[in-house]
């Protein structure tokens, strides 16, 4: 695994395939069970017909550990927001690959020091407020003070729900120029450490739960968005200045192709919507590595896009970890996956 932070710097959009242990089900099987063959850290081969290869910033496979993976991916983030510039975190694959497992993994039981299993958000409170300490330390003639908020959302079917405000539905994108792209109305909650973040995470998982519970809002259909907002403000000789970033920790939808044929109402819409988000964010990220400046970026075409209008592109970084089953039986699912993640390379 490349650790070298170099790797980061040469470009703001990095690819990462993660890929899950086959399960206790998919081992019972018999016979040649597995689809794919990582031939070294950058590249894997789809062993299908006909053989393909692709080669990605990071090929991570199950021996790779949730601290590991945060070393090598999530500190850069957090410390491209120390910095002050934004930084977009996505999980995309297909239902059950593991992208909570990735972005949340175990919240149950503590974070990091206690929890090997903790995935990459609770890790990056941890590391966000420690650099915070560090920084205020390193800095103390400065008055630096820093602010966190914390917001978290879900898109379903094109409609935003609060989870911090579960009472709060269908919320609305405004943009204005003091405030940029932004949910009017969306609860954000100041946080001071990594476990009042934490609260709001487990607090904003639970609301998940409870809505596809009883509003029948199936999870594994709807993009959640935790946001962190740092803002920092110091002053040298007697001027001050600020800093906002924005880390926004993006768990997708599940990508398998959402058949609309034989769905009707409300499951067709759901269908066509996610469908569309997930191929406007294939688009707007390969328009961003194709560097063109002259081609039209559609952030309009999905809510999820839009709002993440200034997250993505400029300075900001993007990471994409792209998780796949190496299970024969996901074999076509995971080849889609490796093409969508390929044009964002
Ligand atoms: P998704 O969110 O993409 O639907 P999950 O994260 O829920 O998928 O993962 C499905 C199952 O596989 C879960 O039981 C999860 O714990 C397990 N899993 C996924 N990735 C890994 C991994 N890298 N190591 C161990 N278990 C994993
Ligand atoms: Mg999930």
């Amino acid at each position: 695994l490349n650790e070298d932070p170099s790797f980061w710097k040469e470009n703001n959009i990095q690819v990462i395939i993660r890929i899950r242990p086959l399960n206790s089900g998919e081992i019972s099987q018999q016979g040649n069970n597995i689809c794919v063959r990582q031939d070294s850290c950058q590249s894997v081969t789809w062993i299908g017909h006909p053989e393909s290869r692709f080669t990605f910033d990071l090929v991570a496979d199950e021996q790779v550990t949730q601290e590991k993976l945060f070393k090598v991916a999530g500190v850069p983030m957090v410390d491209n927001c120390m910095a002050g510039y934004n930084s977009c975190i996505f999980a995309y694959g297909q239902t059950g690959s593991g992208k909570t497992h990735t972005m949340l993994g175990d919240i149950e039981n503590g974070t990091r020091r206690h929890n090997t299993n903790c995935g990459m958000t609770p890790r990056v409170f941890e590391y966000l407020f420690h650099r915070i300490q560090k920084e205020k330390e390193i800095r103390n003639g400065e008055k630096l003070q820093f602010t966190c908020k914390c917001s978290f959302l879900e898109i379903y079917n094109e409609q935003i729900f609060d989870l911090l405000d579960p009472t709060s539905t269908n919320l609305q994108i405004r943009e204005d120029l003091k405030k940029g792209v932004h949910v009017e109305n969306l609860t954000e909650v100041t946080v001071s450490s990594a476990r009042d973040a934490m609260q709001q995470l487990i607090q904003g998982a639970a609301s998940r739960k409870v809505a596809a519970t009883n509003m029948n809002r199936v999870s594994s259909r709807s993009h959640s968005i935790f946001t962190c907002i740092i803002e920092s403000k110091w002053e040298i000789q007697g001027i001050i200045h600020r800093r906002f970033a924005r880390l926004n920790l993006v768990d997708l939808a599940g990508s398998e192709r959402q058949k609309s044929s034989g769905a009707e109402g409300e499951r067709l819409k759901e269908a066509t919507n996610i469908n569309k988000s997930l191929s406007t964010l294939g688009l707007v990220i390969m328009n961003l590595v194709s560097n063109k400046k002259s081609v039209h970026v559609p952030y309009r075409d999905s809510k999820l896009t839009f709002l993440l209008q200034d997250s993505l592109g400029g300075n900001s970084k993007t990471l994409m970890i792209a998780n796949i089953s190496p299970s024969y039986c996901c074999a076509l699912e995971t080849l889609s996956t490796l093409k969508f993640a390929q044009r964002a390379k």
